[in-house]
């Protein structure tokens, strides 16, 4: 009889996860196991703003997908997908042509959400992968590289716009807070020159955070130089900077990198290829299988799942992704099999933490706020236990984190 054939796009935290949990589960004879990735590595999603802002090299937030797969039972194709078949169940990729699927894991991750400002596409950098990441420090010292050589000096080269004081956007402001002392001494520029503004259109930072941490992070954060301007809407992105207004009043602000870090949405993909979706993301049934379509898992930014107790979607966090992840392998291994009962997808949330830099971080764990240096161990717990969750402790030593003290 021929085997079911297995199909897991992405290798972010969802199907990285799904793989190495499916590779512990599944004999060799029982599927045919395809892992799909566009890079021949995994980046750390959740370390990208320290990539970004040039805190910690590139190279320590991947490793290579053939490092944690069992190549004897999962078969990776270093490929891009560009389209799903849902009714002939096939992959279209750009080097491989087609490949078929009994069952298919999304796990595609997520992509910037500009909600239509004008020129943010073209002006603004987004935190979106690796690449990117690389370029927006390339792009960051490059300005204050170019700044010495001018003849007129222009101020505005040493601004940095930051859109959005969620998440990402406080993450980003921590490390920059960070760097910009040592970019200020490596290219002899005033400290005062530089100006890292944060525009949020919410009326707080860090919307839905407990507000004695929110208060916290504030302040650490404009003692270290960060302007906030909050309850203001970036209205339009242009070569120059930005045009914000709040209330009736409009302001330019003229800004040599602006990084938008204000929303993101599931990838394309899962739009294009017809599935019921909210801006890229399915709301998947108990099951994490899309409505309709028994033999396709979504997990990840790619997933949307409903917290029934305020009846609102839960953010699209590593965390769940991963857990998600765990999930869908078991539900395979019993489809697969023929045997077995599948499972339900509940979020087990521990907490959760926000770094401002690499020596300070606010954070709830396990319902008690921490802050300080006790937040930021634990942040570098967490992101050593997602490094452990897929390559064991081997992954860990290779590329944990344990400047701790
Ligand atoms: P991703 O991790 O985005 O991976 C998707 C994978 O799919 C990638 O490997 C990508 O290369 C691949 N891919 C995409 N398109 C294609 C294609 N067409 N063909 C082939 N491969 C493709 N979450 C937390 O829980 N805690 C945090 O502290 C936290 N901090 C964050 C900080 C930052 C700066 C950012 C940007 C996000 C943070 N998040 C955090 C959110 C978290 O990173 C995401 O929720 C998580 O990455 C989603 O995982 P995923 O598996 O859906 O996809």
């Amino acid at each position: 009889m021929k085997k079911p054939s297995i199909v897991i796009l992405g290798a972010g935290y969802g199907g990285l996860v799904t793989a190495v949990r499916l590779q512990k589960m599944i004999g060799v004879n029982e599927a045919d196991i395809t892992l799909v990735n566009k890079n021949d590595y995994h980046y750390e999603s959740t370390w990208l703003h320290e990539a970004s802002a040039g805190t910690l090299p590139a190279d320590r937030t991947r490793y290579k997908i053939s490092d944690v797969i069992d190549r004897s039972k999962i078969h990776f194709l270093h490929d891009t997908v560009t389209g799903i078949n849902r009714e002939a169940k096939t992959v279209a990729l750009t080097k491989g042509g087609e490949i078929a699927y009994d069952y298919l894991v999304v796990g595609l991750g997520y992509e910037a959400e500009t909600f239509g400002i004008k020129g943010l596409k073209e002006h603004a950098f987004t935190i979106a992968n690796l690449n990117v990441a690389r370029k927006i420090r390339e792009h960051i010292e490059y300005q204050f590289a170019t700044y010495n050589t001018e003849a007129h000096r222009r101020d505005d080269r040493l601004t940095i716009v930051v859109g959005g004081a969620g998440f990402t956007g406080i993450e980003f402001l921590g490390e920059l807070v960070n760097r910009v002392p040592e970019l200020c001494q490596e290219f002899d520029i005033p400290k005062e020159k530089v100006r890292i503004v944060c525009v949020e259109a919410a009326p707080t930072v860090l919307p839905g955070f407990d507000p004695e941490l929110v208060e916290y992070a504030v302040n650490t954060l404009e003692r270290k130089g960060v302007e906030f301007k909050i309850g203001t809407a970036i209205k339009e992105a242009t070569e120059e900077g930005i045009i914000v207004a709040k209330d009736e009043e409009v302001e330019e602000i003229k800004a040599g990198t602006v990084v938008w870090a204000a929303g993101v949405r599931g990838n394309h993909l899962v739009e294009d290829s017809g599935f019921e979706n909210m801006r890229g993301r399915v709301k998947v049934d108990p099951y994490l299988r899309a409505p309709g379509h028994e033999d396709v898992f979504i997990v990840g930014d790619c997933s949307l799942i409903i917290n029934e107790e305020i009846n609102r979607p839960y953010p699209p966090t590593a965390q769940i992704a991963m857990q998600q992840g765990e999930v869908c392998a078991k539900n395979l291994a019993v489809l697969v099999r023929g045997q077995g009962e599948l499972q339900t997808f509940t979020p087990d949330l521990k907490g959760t933490v926000c770094s401002l830099g690499e020596d300070d971080a606010i954070g709830v764990v396990f319902g008690r706020k921490i802050w300080g240096s006790k937040a930021s161990f634990m942040k570098k717990m967490v992101d050593n236990r997602a490094l452990y969750m897929i390559g064991g402790a081997g992954l860990v030593m290779k590329k944990g984190k344990f400047n701790v003290l």
